[in-house]
């Protein structure tokens, strides 16, 4: 057989990598603990599951369902935006359910990706930003996330020539893996770069929900200007604990909603029906569960982070997101500091490295481990820290 050069291309997924080597362990009978993966450890709101049981006996639901998704759950959509975030949208053109905002990710550098094209990707980044521009033919110029920066790109820093070529800026504010938030000032700004350089706007902002200490994140389209150049992808994922049931959507500018609908339509048949009345339980019903969550997730940030300052890792506790983005000593690498936690202390978090050469420095906790095998993490990564303060200075 002989099968595509991308094939080849394709980085092994970040999580497999971990799955093995947590396997390995499991396999010699020793309890992991993983930080690793963010999926929401808090079951689905019962209110939505009883829509999904009530819609899979209607036997419309049996069949299959429109691309561009039920009128119905694109109105939910559209008037939890206008609520949320004070957005107005038409249910119509502007809005298009996804099977998972992930697949949106992948699929729309279909829309603006030809070969030798290219995307600007934050780094480090959510992994199928660039993927889906790789499987395109396009390249990724990457935009290192600094610290020093808020973790926000330095748009100006793009060389012109770069700027000029660009199709698409992927942006993720509250940001996976670093926890940071952006600004107003900063969407205007990434608006005014758009127009002027003539490049489409992906933000992806799932965590818009997840969020502590009475901070509400804004929408990349509230900003003005945006709906003229960008869109936004979202997700019932992180807000309502449905990662499982695959639902999210793109919203925004109705010229790239329909190019993406074109491209999806030939390529999948939409989300189950069964599912998109999960949607329209969850945006339209009782929102009393995202505070709760969020207070749950607020908790186990605060006990995360003051065991990390124990243990001497450098950690701002984030604003919103399900993550803790921690900067390691110098002189280890994050795939080597994470081997050692998982060797030593039968813990798994992620190495920044697997989300690009910016990520190298830290590593990524996620807070999505019920309370009770959260604090066996923090037992074990308490334990860990007193052992290497006193072998290796750090
Ligand atoms: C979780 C996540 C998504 C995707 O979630 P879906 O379950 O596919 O909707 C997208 N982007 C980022 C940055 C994420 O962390």
């Amino acid at each position: 057989m002989k099968f595509a050069n991308r094939i080849d291309k394709l980085p092994p997924y970040l999580f497999v990598e971990i799955s093995k080597k947590i396997a390995a362990k499991r396999a010699k009978g020793i309890d992991v603990i993983s930080f690793g993966i963010g999926d929401p450890d808090i079951p689905t709101p019962s209110h939505i599951i009883d829509s999904l049981i009530a819609a899979s006996k209607v036997p419309a639901n049996h069949r299959y369902p429109e691309s561009e998704g039920l009128p119905e759950f694109r109105k939910s959509v559209r008037d939890w935006y206008q609520k949320r975030f004070g957005v107005t949208l038409d249910a119509d053109k502007e809005i298009l359910p996804l099977i998972g905002s992930k697949e949106g990710i992948g699929h729309i550098a279909l829309c603006f990706i030809d070969p030798g094209d290219i995307a600007l990707v934050p780094d480090p980044g959510y992994p199928v930003y660039s993927v889906g521009t790789m499987l395109a033919g396009g390249q990724s110029y990457y935009l290192p996330l600094h610290e020093e920066n808020g973790f926000l790109p330095d748009l100006d820093a793009i060389p012109e020539d770069i700027a000029r070529k660009a199709k698409v800026l992927w942006l993720n504010y509250p940001n996976n893996p670093t926890g940071a938030i952006a600004d107003a000032a900063f969407f205007e700004k990434a608006v005014r770069f758009a127009k002027k350089y003539d490049i489409a706007i992906c933000h992806d902002g799932p965590y818009s929900d997840v969020a502590f200490d009475g901070y509400k994140p804004i929408s990349f389209l509230q900003t003005p200007g945006a709906m003229d150049v960008g869109i936004e992808f979202h997700s019932l994922s992180k807000t309502f604990n449905m990662t499982g049931w695959r639902i999210g959507m793109a919203v925004g500018n109705a010229q790239i909603i329909n190019s993406l609908m074109r491209v999806k339509s030939n390529l999948d048949s939409g989300i189950p029906q069964a599912i998109q009345q999960m949607g329209i339980a969850a945006l339209k019903g009782p929102q009393d569960a995202i505070a709760e969550h969020n207070r749950i997730y607020q908790h186990r940030r605060d006990k995360l982070c003051a065991v990390l300052n124990q243990m001497g890792l450098k950690v701002k506790p984030p604003k919103a997101s399900l993550y803790i983005w921690a900067r390691i000593p110098d002189g280890i690498t994050s795939a080597d500091y994470a081997t050692r936690l998982l060797e030593e202390a039968d813990t798994v978090v992620t190495p920044g490295r697997g989300y690009g050469q910016a990520g190298e420095g830290y590593i990524r906790f996620s807070l999505t481990l019920d309370d009770k095998k959260f604090n066996e993490g923090l037992a074990r990564l308490s334990k860990f820290g007193d052992k290497t303060s006193k072998t290796v200075k750090v």
